[in-house]
């Protein structure tokens, strides 16, 4: 039986397991999935026994992504944006499969992310990807924290926009790369409600709840939405072929993904 798996910390809550498992047990494929609670300061013995045990592949989120790699050759990707959540042990390769998941999600919304302008919040990990998968079309920063925001965007030759300029601006794909919103966070959404105005698309890459309170608004202003649950199950579902060699049953793993999100509820 091959072994999979995911190292974060905290990792109680990952749906990738579920999501994983289901995928395995459709094909008939003998592998298992697992979440593996690593603290920040094992990462390195985390990842040479998880080698030396074997283990085929990992899914590296929060707060390994950006220091896994170091440890295996990167993915044309992952060295532009300096952070991976996928590692392939048997290549030694790290990989971002976040962008895939981006572009993937958007393409499933009916959405071209070509020539378009574009609103980014946040300044993190996710922000990044979306940076990088989405570099032909123009790209506005706006971030909680302004140093981090202007720091990031002259990184990758974008504009970073002041809260209080932004109501300013018309875009026409939003993306939300901030856990607010999130169950846990405060209900809110993260852009003035002025921005919705010439119904732009918005993207959130929050996942739980489904329907963020961003999303349920922008579909009552008739905006087209692009849920982080499609991110999320693309992301998973290009780290599953890459290590299987297999075509993913996206389907099955967006069908666990959803039950298991909606369990949460009851
Ligand atoms: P991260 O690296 O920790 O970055 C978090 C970003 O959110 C930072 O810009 C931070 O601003 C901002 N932020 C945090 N709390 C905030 C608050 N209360 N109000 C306003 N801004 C706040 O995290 P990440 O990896 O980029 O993830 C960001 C979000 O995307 C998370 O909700 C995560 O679940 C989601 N995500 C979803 C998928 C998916 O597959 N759907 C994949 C990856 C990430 P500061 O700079 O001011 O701290």
């Amino acid at each position: 039986m091959e072994i999979y798996g995911v190292i974060g910390y905290p990792i109680k809550h990952s749906l990738s397991p579920a999501m994983h498992n289901a995928a395995f047990k459709h094909l008939n494929y003998d592998a298992i999935y697992l979440a593996f609670e690593v603290r920040e300061e094992k990462l390195k013995n985390a990842l040479i026994g998880a080698e030396a045990l074997g283990i085929r592949g990992l899914n590296v989120t929060i707060p390994h992504k950006e220091k896994v790699i170091n440890y295996f050759d990167q993915s044309k990707e992952v060295e532009e944006i300096g952070a991976a959540n996928t590692v392939d042990f048997i290549r030694s390769k790290c990989y971002n499969t976040d962008v895939y998941g981006i572009l993937k999600a958007l393409e499933n919304s009916g959405v071209k992310a070509k020539g378009l302008k574009i609103l980014i919040v946040g300044a993190g990990g996710a922000a990044r990807a979306a940076i990088y998968a989405l570099k032909e079309n123009r790209i506005y920063i706006i971030n909680r924290t302004k140093e981090r925001g202007i720091k990031l965007a002259k990184e990758f030759g974008c504009e970073f926009v002041d809260f209080e300029n932004i109501r300013n601006y018309k875009f026409d794909l939003i993306i939300n790369a901030t856990p607010v919103g999130m169950k846990g966070f405060p209900d809110k959404i993260p852009i003035p409600d002025e921005l919705l105005k010439n119904k732009p698309v918005i993207f959130d890459m929050v996942y739980n709840p489904v329907e963020t309170k961003l999303l349920r608004i922008a579909k009552q202003r008739g905006c087209i939405t692009v849920s982080g649950v499609d991110m999320l199950v693309f992301q998973g579902a290009k780290s599953f072929e890459i290590w299987t060699g297999l075509k993913p049953p996206v389907d099955i793993m967006k069908k666990t993904v959803l039950e298991l999100l909606q369990s949460f509820l009851s």
